[in-house]
């Protein structure tokens, strides 16, 4: 007997009809005789439309209330769920954030989990129930709700899991599990089979919209195997381990040295052109930086002529976060005497990630290659161990992703990726 902890995404419950298929999917699970603790995200489009409301009512809604509002949303879902499980026959019990012990930090919207006692939860198992909690939310030290940031659902079954010392956390959605590519940009993406913990989170840092970053190095941290999954089908869908992919029998077909091409439509360039060269200027940017709260991630600074003495330094950075850090390096520009300060938004990155490029050189030369013969022009390129992000202009990023699926032979013969429900949640 297992303890499996399975996490329903917004497609998989928007209407009674799915809630009910859930149902059945969720008793299936405990009658093979296995202990289940499910979580959920809100039907649909619930947060959206909650959000939604709050706007017309108030400009800037008071942050605590806008958390109590949208938790409301995964409560529903939970309740709905707990009593059609309740008719087919097996006792189920819902849960909210603060009912199930998740403890948050006080930062509403993007709350932290600071610590988990599940003793309701577990309880409610060894007394035989399907124990239903609600994603996404917790409660801080004062007892007021907080949720976790935008996806948070995937963080919460995570941290159940690994504080329940689940066998298994399963994360559905209405897609088979990873793919080596976004199906809608590569029709002939493959599912993964098996990828680590590592490569996961380097695609989802990087723009693949898979699973929460923060669910991922939960997972990670505590080693709780992650089943990515379609609640719309029973295929097998990708295991996220630390295991790596390679196993010679079953993936003898697939090429371990890369798992997957991540891209990122959200992220925009500033350039700050014609700065001194010297000690301590690029401190003293991105003190200026840091302190506008933009979160960086490529940095490229040029060589710089012996004749002029001057630089020119270019980062990345979530386009959200764009403007403000312009106006804040314009305020500072007495101090870092730079000649100007351009934004650009029109940029796209691509990531190519395999745990096989640590031992097989030659992986930036092929992906350089694919990217030359397509016509596109790399702008910037940053790596790590296992990465390699390359900047190019927003309307080339699609061809270059499909360039390098094709030159790193991620393609399948046939499309294979089904999005059932059609939002990928
Ligand atoms: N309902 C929340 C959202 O839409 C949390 C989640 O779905 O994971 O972001
Ligand atoms: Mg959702």
């Amino acid at each position: 007997m297992a303890l499996v902890v399975q996490k329903f995404g917004g497609s998989s419950v928007a209407d009674a009809t799915s809630i009910k298929r859930v149902a059945r999917r969720v008793v299936e699970t405990k009658r093979a005789g296995n202990d289940v603790v499910v979580v959920v995200s809100a039907m649909g489009d619930t947060t959206d439309e909650l959000l939604d409301l709050a706007g017309q009512v108030a400009d800037a809604p008071p942050a605590r209330e806008l958390d109590i509002l949208l938790t409301a949303g995964e409560r529903i879902s939970m309740s709905l769920l707990a009593m059609a499980i309740n008719e087919l026959g097996v006792p189920a019990r819902s849960y909210t954030g603060q009912q199930a012990g998740l403890r948050t930090d006080a930062r509403y919207g993007k709350a932290s989990i600071v610590g988990i006692v599940p003793e309701r939860i577990a309880r409610s198992v060894k007394e035989g129930d399907v124990a239903i909690v609600a994603g996404f939310q917790g409660v801080n030290e004062a007892n007021d709700v907080t949720t976790l940031g935008r996806g948070g659902s995937d963080t919460t079954a995570v941290a159940l899991a690994a504080a329940l010392r689940a066998d298994v956390c399963e994360i559905y959605s209405d897609v088979d599990g990873l793919f080596t590519a976004d199906p809608r940009i590569v029709p002939t993406a493959r599912r993964v089979r098996r990828i680590t913990y590592e490569e996961t989170l380097e695609l989802a840092a990087h723009g693949a919209k898979i699973l929460h970053l923060r669910a991922v190095e939960l997972a990670r941290r505590y080693g709780v195997p992650l089943h990515v999954r379609s609640s719309f089908s029973t295929k097998e869908g990708t295991w996220v381990t630390d295991t790596p992919a390679g196993d010679p029998e079953e993936e003898a077909m697939e090429d371990p040295i890369i798992s997957g091409v991540a891209h990122d439509r959200s992220q925009g360039k500033i350039t700050v052109v014609g700065v001194p060269d010297v000690p301590g200027i690029a401190a003293r940017l991105f003190q200026v930086v840091a302190a506008a709260e933009a979160n960086i991630d490529m940095i490229v600074q040029n060589v710089s002529t012996q004749r002029t003495g001057r630089t020119d330094i270019s980062f990345t950075l979530p386009e959200a976060d764009g403007p403000a850090t312009l106006r804040a390096i314009e305020a500072a520009a007495d101090v870092l005497k730079y000649a100007e300060a351009r934004y650009d938004d029109q940029i796209g990155k691509l990531s190519l990630v395999g745990a096989g490029m640590r031992s097989h050189p030659g992986v930036s030369a092929r992906l350089f290659g694919a990217l030359s013969a397509a016509g596109i022009n790399i702008e910037m390129i940053s790596t790590s161990e296992i990465r390699i992000s390359v900047v190019t202009r927003i309307e080339d990023l699609d061809a270059a992703v499909r360039a390098v699926h094709g030159a790193f032979d991620l393609d399948s013969a046939e499309s294979e990726a089904v999005v059932y429900g059609g939002t990928g949640r």
